[in-house]
């Protein structure tokens, strides 16, 4: 953990609860999902007999396999567990596809996010989530579940995806079982590869090899709708019970492979409130120069999803603890490390963060370019202290940021004009600006600075009313003319 050089500083108010145990084998494995007792994985198992290499187009699609379902998985370490999630929770449109699908003789499950949030939203204390979405797995190829559902599209180049489309804009996403393609290229190696990075991730496999590949053990868990079970490969249902996150496998080497799941264990541990196993805490911090190999347009996009789902706090926190905050924003992790010298800054950014959680739970997400400008604000506020150019000083701090964390045009040019629009808001000018599209956003950032800094803000809402359009239908905060792009891995 790194050390901070000023112990008065404010820690969050509710970090993360760590409720890691002394590790209890439960599932009778080890953290690479081998079996303790004759050290294989299943992947070497089944791999062996079958001794196949992947490639689109390899695994056993399952369709007039005639095998009972409970019978599919044997010799893979599976663990079944009678879990039954809340019906009503469940999306039945995703229901829906999966019970399609299973008719037509294919493997399907929900997998991933909605199983692990289901799972923590039961028992007695538990605090009830909604999925934010629903997605499936299946032994059926896209080309399959094209020819299954009408509403449905193939999406992307490098692994094709089917999206099942409903009314509202709703998506289920339909993926073919896939393996880690570093089991494939690693296959027979002895030697160790320093690379490990994954750039192409486009193999077929089965339903344990796609529980393996995935990042965290609670994200590994697949949902059976009829037997209304869970399907765990690799620990996770015992990992849901001590709310701790864990990578599957060896956590350097995880994040050596991604290292964009450095911020999902962060992200994971700030909004669900989980602990992080101490081991992976520190791959964590070991592993944290390896952010800078990321892919850029996907750490940008993880960096507001640590901010839209009201966990900026805790994230920001955590991101600044484990030193990755100095590697993706340095800027902002030198102001927080320099509290003296900017005078209680890293106080009254938390502060504003903390405020900015609150609005998100109040009101829903605030718009991308908001959660972006508050999160620069004050180290922004501080580059151009004293300089004429305000503009010209906004520029040159913000170009190395959009170089390095691939920040889009759209959103830094709308910073540039919220910085000046806002202390003309907090000085009571409102000029012309008053009826630009940033006007709200800028309300925004204006009413979080203010707050951060023990001012009252009473005059905010009253410019916020008088701004309105008057008819009353506004989206509430997701606007608009920034609409978020899906950055897929
Ligand atoms: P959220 O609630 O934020 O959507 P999620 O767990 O569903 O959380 P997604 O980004 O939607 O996250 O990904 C869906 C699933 O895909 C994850 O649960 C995980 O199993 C797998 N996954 C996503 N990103 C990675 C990654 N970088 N490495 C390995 N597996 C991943
Ligand atoms: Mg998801």
């Amino acid at each position: 953990m790194r050390r901070r050089s000023n112990p008065d500083l404010p820690p969050p108010p509710e970090l993360p609860s760590f409720t890691v145990e002394p590790e209890v084998d439960t599932a009778d494995r080890d953290h690479e999902g081998r079996d303790a007792r004759d050290g294989r994985s299943g992947r070497d198992r089944e791999g062996g007999e079958r001794g196949e290499r992947g490639g689109q187009g390899r695994g056993d699609r399952t369709r007039g396999d005639s095998r009972p379902p409970v019978e599919r998985h044997d010799a893979t370490g599976l663990q079944r567990h009678d879990a039954p999630l809340d019906e009503d929770a469940i999306d039945p449109d995703a229901a829906k596809v999966v019970r399609r699908l299973e008719r037509s003789g294919f493997q399907a499950y929900l997998v991933g996010g909605c199983v692990r949030d289901l799972l923590l939203s039961t028992g007695p204390d538990a605090v009830a989530r909604r999925p934010k979405d629903f997605d499936v797995a299946t032994s059926a190829r896209p080309d399959d579940v094209r020819s299954l559902f009408r509403n449905c599209r193939i999406i992307g180049r490098r692994f094709r995806l089917a999206h099942v489309l409903f009314g509202g804009g709703k998506v289920v996403e339909v993926a073919t079982f896939r393996r880690n393609p570093t089991s494939v290229i690693g296959e027979g190696d002895t030697e160790e590869d320093d690379d490990l990075l994954i750039r192409s991730d486009n193999v077929f496999g089965e339903a344990h090899e796609d529980a393996l590949r995935r990042d965290f053990t609670i994200n590994a868990l697949f949902y059976d709708l009829d037997r209304r079970q869970v399907l765990d490969w690799c620990g996770g249902m015992p990992d849901i019970q001590r709310r701790t996150i864990r990578t599957i496998g060896e956590p350097a080497v995880r994040f050596r492979e991604d290292p964009v799941r450095i911020l999902r264990a962060i992200k994971f541990a700030a909004r669900l409130d989980l602990g992080i196993d101490p081991h992976v805490y520190d791959a964590m911090v070991g592993s944290r120069a390896e952010l800078a190999r990321a892919a850029r347009p996907r750490i940008f996009e993880e960096i507001l999803r640590l901010m839209r789902m009201g966990g900026s706090h805790r994230s920001m926190w955590l991101m600044w603890e484990i030193g990755a905050m100095a590697i993706l924003l340095p800027e902002l992790s030198a102001f927080l490390d320099d509290d003296e010298a900017t005078d209680g800054g890293s106080i009254r950014f938390f502060k504003k963060m903390n405020l900015l959680d609150r609005r998100t739970r109040e009101d829903g997400a605030l718009d991308d370019v908001v959660l972006m400008t508050a999160l620069f604000y004050d180290v922004l506020e501080e580059a151009a202290h004293g300089m004429r150019d305000l503009m010209g000083a906004v520029n040159e701090f913000l170009d190395p940021v959009i170089d390095r964390i691939a920040m889009p045009r759209r959103i830094a040019d709308a910073i540039r004009r919220i910085m000046f629009m806002v202390p003309r808001i907090m000085a009571g000018k409102i000029g012309r600006f008053a009826r630009t599209e940033l006007f709200l956003p800028a309300l925004d950032v204006a009413e979080l600075v203010m707050a951060s800094r023990g001012e009252s803000t009473s005059g905010i809402e009253t410019l916020r009313r008088e701004a309105l359009p008057p008819t009353p239908t506004r989206e509430p905060r997701r606007t608009s003319a920034f609409p978020r792009t899906r950055v897929r891995r």
